[in-house]
This record gives C-alpha cells, structure tokens and sequence, in this order.
C-alpha cells in the first residue's frame, strides 16, 4: 500500500463487445496501475495489479482475485512467453492473506478461497475496449486523445501528425492481431474469452481466465463453460473472432477518419496475413519449407480429418511426426505414435491403417530430406510441454495446501517448452483420464 518514488496508481475504466454484444463499461474494476518504467532501451513496462482491492470501476464487486486464478495468470503468461508466443508478462505473485469468497462452479455454492495479487507487466495493457468506450458515448475529443497518446507513446514508426496516423495504426493492430492468432493456432492455446475487451492492441495474449489447451484436436472444443452452448470462442473459432473484434474498433476509430475505406482495408489485411502466416506456420509444423499446391493443401487438410477420428494430442502427434523417418516398416510407425492417442486400440485398428496411408504420403512429400534436420527444425515450432489444465491444477491445489514444490517444477519445466528434459516425462503426457472430467482439469467457469 506504500508509494514507491515516482508511482502514480490509476485504473482505467474501459468498455467491451462480450459474446457478440456491446455490453458498455465493464472494467477495469479490479486492476491498478503502478506506474510505467522505462527500460535501458527506451521500453516501456507498465506494472500493474490485478486483485489489489476495489478502483472507481468495481461496481459493488470486491476488486479481488483468488488464488487459484492468478496462478493460472501467472502459470500461463510465463509458459508463453517461453513458447515465443506474445503475451503480457507475470512479475510476482503474493497470497493476500484474506479471503475471497467466490461461487466457483457458478451454482449457488459461494465458498472463501485464500486471495492473490499478480503483479503483471506489459508496455500497456490498452485493450480494443478502451477506446470503444468513448467512442460509445460520443467523446471523440476523448477518443482522439487517447488515441494520440497511444501512437506518440508506443508507435515510434507512425507519424502522429500524418492524417493517414489513425488507420495506419488500426492496420498495425490487425496485423499483429493475425501474428497472435497464428501463434495461438500453432500451440493450441484457447482463451476462452476473446470479447474486445480481452484483445490488447499490442497483439499480445492478456487476461488469461477459463482458457485452455487442446489436448484431443478438435477445432470446436472450448474450456469455458459459460461458452459451451453457443462454442463462440471454441479454438476453430478464434482467427474469425479476432477479425470481427477489430471491424468493432474500426468502427470506434471511424469517427477520427475522413473515410473509413482505409480502415476496411486494415480488416483485409488482417485476413490477408492471417492467411499468409497461417500456411508459413503450419508448413513449419509439418517440417515443410512451404506449402506448395493442391496435394499440399490436401496433405493438411486429411491430416486435420484424420486428428479428429481419434483423441489425438495436438501437440504431441507433431512432436511423434517429427521422429518419423523416411521410409520405414508400418508396426513401428504405429508405435511411434502411441503417446498421442488417448486410446492406444485407435492405433490397431482403421484409425491406425488410415494414419499409416498419410503418413506414406508425408513420407513421399519429405523425400530425402535429413530426418536429423527436419526433426530439430519441428521440434523447434512444436512445443512437447504446455501448461495443461490437470497440471495448472495439480500444482494450484498443492499450493493452496501451502506445498510450492510441484509450482515451481511445473514453471521450470515450462520454461523450456521445446526441448525435452530429462525427468519430465509426466509433463509431457497426454491428459491422464482422470483429468478428463474434473472440475479445472478440462473445462472451466469464468470465475475469479
Ligand atoms: P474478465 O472477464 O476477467 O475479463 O473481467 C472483466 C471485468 O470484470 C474486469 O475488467 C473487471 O473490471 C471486472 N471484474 C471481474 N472480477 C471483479 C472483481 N472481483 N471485482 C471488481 N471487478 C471485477
Ligand atoms: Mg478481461
């Protein structure tokens, strides 16, 4: 609670499009703003709190959060900055000491959890939402404003004076919000919650609540349990999500631009490279220099089919690919597969003889290629460790109980997402079957 030289604490309220519908000022009623801090190469690091009590923006909620939902923040943002993959950061976590009484299961049973504070950092944590608001109630000197600071402060390569400023920023936003959405599609990462109020317009991954990971693939699984109706926010979903987020902050930015042609031609783009950089990562995933012609495409297209006739791991059937060799005989090509399918009688039957027709054709689109080269350049794209939920879980119930041990084994080995270490075999298993129905494992409510 004490001042630091130099802090200044805000919160900023903003607003948001929530499942399809413009839902007004929503946040931030729980975040508080430290101050920002400039690194030795002119970045900006804003440190923010998220659970620190109430702001002028809680609307009679408590302004905190538990335990077990900043250590999913903390657990994941770290994981994925290891992947590579853009993303606000986690500084430190501490346990308040109080209580926090939430209904977690969303059923009627509210129950006290021990509360937590993440310190969290980012060069903002602007998101489309915060200048919907104002655009919302007509404010467009405000609008303008923010937008102004927002460009003079963290866009060194657009002139703020140009009157193209606005729309090349709107087209600078869709283009790293395509770069996020093709990361996310590469590791498998579902956020849960995509409303415009939860798309940073840094293009990086924030506000990590009943997200998950993709264990069996299937391009309409989402972890949210609010979401499990409508699937808006399921994994197959979200590139087009993102893309309608941004046509809604293109039509908040609309009121600062003479013509909003340039703005639709921002949304283009968006599509544009989102599709470019799609093809790029999912011929890196399958150790491909590019994909290149119909029997490519059909090459990936069957695979997708051939995931979802099985539980596959998305993750681990790249990684099983990457050991596959040139040429070799069929029962050890079925084995080799085994860790990635959640029932190993799959592999016996029709799944397994349809695996071995794609994998002979993989194996004739590979050629010569040194496997030692291919599999070190895969290995390198898709990550053998992710934070699954049952892990998350495991290491979240142990601390709650006061044991830190398993958390910090769990960071650790998240910390080299691509590499395998030696000991870590379990954390880079399949979803024991367990896990596959227990609350937090799976699926999730946005409670927190
Ligand atoms: P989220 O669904 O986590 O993105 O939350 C949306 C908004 O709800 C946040 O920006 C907060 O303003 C608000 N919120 C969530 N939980 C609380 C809480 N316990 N107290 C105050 N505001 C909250
Ligand atoms: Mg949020």
């Amino acid at each position: 609670n004490a001042l630091a030289t130099g802090m200044r604490p805000y919160a900023a309220c903003y607003g948001g499009h929530q499942f399809g519908h413009w839902a007004g000022q929503l946040g931030d009623g729980r975040a508080i703003t430290l101050g920002e801090f400039v690194d030795r190469s002119g970045r900006i690091h804003e440190f923010q709190l998220k659970g620190a009590g109430p702001t002028p923006y809680s609307r009679g909620a408590d302004g905190r959060a538990v335990l077990r939902s900043s250590l999913r923040e903390f657990i994941c943002s770290e994981a994925m900055h290891a992947l590579g993959v853009p993303t606000t950061r986690a500084l430190s976590l501490v346990s308040t000491g109080e209580q926090v009484v939430r209904d977690m299961f969303y059923d009627g049973h509210p129950a006290p959890e021990p509360g937590a504070i993440v310190c969290r950092v980012a060069p903002s944590f602007l998101r489309l939402g915060s200048y919907e608001l104002p655009a919302a109630r007509g404010d467009h000197d405000l609008l303008r404003r923010m937008v102004q600071y927002t460009i003079s402060e963290h866009e060194p390569t657009i002139d703020a004076q140009s009157p193209e400023t606005v729309s090349q920023w709107f087209d600078a936003v869709c283009r790293r919000t395509a770069a996020l959405m093709v990361e996310w599609t590469r590791v498998g990462f579902v956020h849960g919650v995509m409303n415009t109020d939860n798309l940073s317009i840094h293009g990086l991954t924030i506000d990590y609540g009943p997200y998950g990971w993709l264990e069996p693939y299937d391009p309409n699984w989402t972890p949210n349990t609010t979401d499990a109706q409508m699937r808006r926010y399921c994994f197959g979903r979200q590139p087009g999500i993102a893309q309608w987020n941004l046509s809604r902050f293109g039509g908040a930015l609309a009121p600062l631009v003479d013509n909003t042609e340039a703005l639709e031609a921002g949304l283009e783009t968006y599509a544009q490279v989102y599709e470019a950089s799609a093809r790029k990562m999912y011929a890196d995933k399958l150790g491909l220099a590019a994909l290149e012609g119909a029997e490519d495409e059909a090459l990936l297209s069957d695979l997708f089919k051939l995931m979802q006739q099985a539980e596959t791991d998305y993750c681990l059937f790249f990684r099983c690919l990457a050991e596959v060799p040139a040429e070799g005989a069929p029962d050890p090509l079925r084995a080799l597969f085994e860790p990635a399918y959640y029932r190993a009688d799959d592999l016996r039957g029709p799944v397994g003889d349809a695996l071995l027709a794609w994998l002979a054709r993989y194996q004739a689109r590979i050629g010569n290629h040194p496997s030692e080269q291919r599999r070190e350049a895969m290995n390198a794209v898709n990550p053998l460790y992710v934070p699954r939920n049952y892990l998350a879980q495991q290491a979240i119930e142990a601390a709650e109980q006061g044991d830190l041990s398993e958390l910090e084994r769990l960071c650790t080995v998240l910390s080299q997402p691509y590499s395998a270490q030696p000991g870590a075999a379990r954390y880079a298993a399949r979803r024991p079957d367990w896990a596959r129905h227990r609350p937090g494992c799976a699926a999730l409510s946005c409670s927190s």
